[in-house]
């Protein structure tokens, strides 16, 4: 079934032959592939929209309502289209985009590349989830080629800064959460509240050109660097979806303040695999995060920002405790020390990267999530 059986049923967005988009849900069986088109099916109007989120703002009651529903149209047998006639689009427009930095092997390892002589981990970095503000408008769909970012980069050799194209193009493996209901201004979301705000979880692959990172990031933190593109999965895996695949993170110390847990240390059983030009390079386990969704969601509103449909908040780079689990390039050269083998460090032009993912699924087998690709095109100036 390829792990997009029935007990997954992740949603997308498509559309046949330059017509309009369509909310469509993903599914396998020994036939092949296929998408079933749900205004086709139900004639629901939030399904005859370019994005997943007017469906998204409908709420979990309607989340599982739907799931049971669509469900029960492909076991009545409906029509599905096979999915090598659609095109897949960004599945929901992005509101706001936030990213994480919750792995605690990602952070030790970026804070010993990057400030030798210091502590890795900032002293507030085992107190609350780090993360930033990122650019939504550049969020694309799997598949989207990426464009060598061109910024001012400075090597801690070089006395003075040049322009010019990244030498230093990276990717980050990591896992994006979809908020659907929002919230309301002024109030915050407790750690129990995940559920009832994130809708579903897709692949994420923050591209990151490092040179230009480690010369502009201090003190206000990501700008440039990584604005220029980030890619998700054309599925959204619903988080229903993922309801065998919760496990204990390995855990934490201190304790974190109330408002973020404790109990709230749960995180997903999910593999991901990255590979470069065909070859698997590192096998980053979401398990061994130490931040969890649900915290990451509650400090990220408990100053009282309000949620968004469409908003996406990701885990930050997944690496694992062991070298062959690290979520970026940066850790696995080692920032350039290092070589793969065939003596790889950073993205080169014309190098395809694909991320994938899979999880227990409900049925008692794996799911796949939609994969992440992008291939990297020559700077254009
Ligand atoms: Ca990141």
């Amino acid at each position: 079934m390829n792990g997009f059986g029935l007990d997954h049923l992740p949603y997308g967005v498509f559309s046949v032959a330059g017509g309009p988009r369509r909310v469509g849900v993903r599914f396998d069986d020994d036939e092949g592939s296929w998408v079933v088109d749900l205004h086709g099916e139900t004639g629901r109007p939030e399904f005859a929209e370019s994005s997943l989120n007017t469906f998204m703002a409908l709420g979990p009651e309607v989340w599982r309502q739907t799931r049971d529903e669509v469900r029960a149209l492909i076991e009545g047998g409906c029509e599905p289209l096979p999915l090598e006639e659609v095109t897949l689009h960004l599945p929901v427009e992005v509101a706001d985009y936030v990213d994480f930095y919750a792995s605690l092997d990602h952070a030790s390892n970026v804070g010993k590349i990057f400030r030798p002589d210091s502590e890795p981990l900032t002293p507030n970095w085992r107190h609350l989830p780090i993360g930033y503000h990122g650019r939504a408008g550049t969020v694309v769909v799997s598949g989207t080629p990426v464009t060598r970012p061109s910024g001012q980069r400075k090597a801690p050799d070089e006395a003075t800064p040049t322009y010019g194209p990244s030498r230093r193009l990276d990717i980050e493996a990591e896992l994006g959460f979809v908020v659907g209901a929002p919230s309301e201004l002024g109030s915050s979301v407790p750690v129990t509240g995940l559920a009832d705000h994130v809708f579903g979880v897709t692949g994420l692959n923050d591209w990151s050109a490092r040179d230009i990172q480690a010369w502009e990031y201090v003190p206000l933190g990501p700008f440039l660097g990584k604005s220029f593109a980030t890619s998700v999965s054309p599925w959204v895996t619903p988080l229903a979806a993922l309801d065998a695949a919760w496990v204990d993170l390995p855990g934490q110390d201190p304790e974190p303040l109330p408002y973020l847990g404790p109990g709230a240390t749960r995180g997903l059983d999910i593999d991901i695999e990255v590979e470069l030009n065909g070859e698997v390079v590192s096998r980053p386990p979401y398990r061994s995060m130490y931040w969890s969704p649900a915290q990451m969601l509650a400090h990220l509103t408990v100053n009282g920002a309000s949620l968004r449909t469409g908003d996406l908040f990701a885990s930050g780079t997944v690496s694992g405790p062991e070298p062959g689990q690290r979520g970026s390039f940066l850790e696995l050269c080692w920032g350039g020390q290092e070589p793969l083998p065939g003596g790889r460090t950073f993205l080169e032009d014309g190098d395809q990267v694909v991320l994938r993912y899979s999880a227990p699924g409900t049925g008692g087998g794996r799911i796949t999530l939609g994969e992440v690709t992008g291939r990297v095109e020559t700077a254009r100036h």
